[in-house]
């Protein structure tokens, strides 16, 4: 599966973030995009999914050449789109496996059912693969997991629904040493050539359990910068700020509170 996202302008109330955005993501790539804070890395996250905040003022998203604008966030994820989110919503009283399975079953057609044997096992071992515990599968959808349980929950989701694209938002933002390498072997076992892999992260650390084999920097609201693991490399040591000279990025572009924000509050 190919999404092409095309010369995309997004706004959200009188604000326009993502300025002329070009990516497109095949199947079996993975892609890292790395960028300052409020620069409209999760914008991109949200667009793609369809979140109805959003609004795209221009250009298109397209799946398999065909735009996916009009399409529901529902449709788009039955259509083989998966976001991890930077931050998971909790949901009380929908456990965790009743999402799920709901889930799942949706994307099966009318007469067929999903079989439940079959996908208990599954739950249960991709709730082991990620050392979650066994209750916490059974409680309400996020509510009150830690930040580290909701981020290994996202991909608890994503081990089951198997999406085709996958965008996973700051996946290493709260997680320890040990649940990053987790979240990382659990991440790259489900590369294959049918999946495309949007990595957005501030840090090298979950680059050093995922490989990209792009990686792409953003700054106010597009891509301006695109190469390989040796971008990872010079942001960890010096930021930004080589990235915005070397493109002739004016700091006065870009809004100035977004400039020192906690990278966990974003
Ligand atoms: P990033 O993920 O790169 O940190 P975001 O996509 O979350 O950036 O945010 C981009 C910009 O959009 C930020 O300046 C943020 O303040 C702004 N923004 C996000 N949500 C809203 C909103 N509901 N209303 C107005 N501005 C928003
Ligand atoms: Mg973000």
């Amino acid at each position: 599966m190919t999404l092409e996202i095309k010369d995309l302008y997004v706004s959200i109330e009188d604000n326009q973030i993502l300025k002329g955005l070009n990516l497109t993501v095949n199947g079996g790539e993975t892609h890292a995009i790395m960028g300052p804070n409020g620069t409209g890395k999760s914008t991109l996250a949200q667009i793609c999914m369809g979140h109805p905040s959003y609004r795209v003022d221009s250009g298109d998203i397209l799946l398999n050449g065909e735009s996916i604008l009009d399409k529901s966030v529902d449709e788009r994820s039955r259509m083989g789109i998966f976001l991890a989110m930077q931050n998971p919503i909790e949901v009380p009283g929908v456990t965790n496996f009743d999402f799920v399975k709901a889930a799942m079953q949706k994307r099966l057609s009318k007469d067929e059912h999903l079989r439940i044997g079959k996908f208990i096992l599954k739950f249960e071992k991709a709730a082991q693969d990620l050392k979650m515990g066994q209750g916490l599968a059974h409680r309400f959808l996020n509510q009150g997991f830690s930040g580290g349980e909701k981020k290994r929950n996202e991909i608890l989701q994503m081990k089951m629904l198997n999406p085709s694209i996958a965008f996973l938002d700051e996946i290493d933002s709260g997680l320890d040493v040990d649940a990053l390498k987790i979240v990382g072997e659990n991440v790259t076992q489900l590369k294959s050539e049918n999946l495309g892999l949007v990595l957005i992260t501030h840090y090298q650390r979950l680059l050093d359990y995922i490989t990209p084999d792009y990686v792409h920097i953003m700054i106010n609201g597009k891509i301006v910068k695109t190469g390989k693991d040796e971008l990872i490399k010079r942001i960890d040591q010096e930021g930004y700020d080589w990235v915005k000279k070397e493109m002739g990025i004016d700091d006065e572009d870009v809004k100035p509170f977004s400039l020192g924000t906690c990278p966990a509050k974003n």
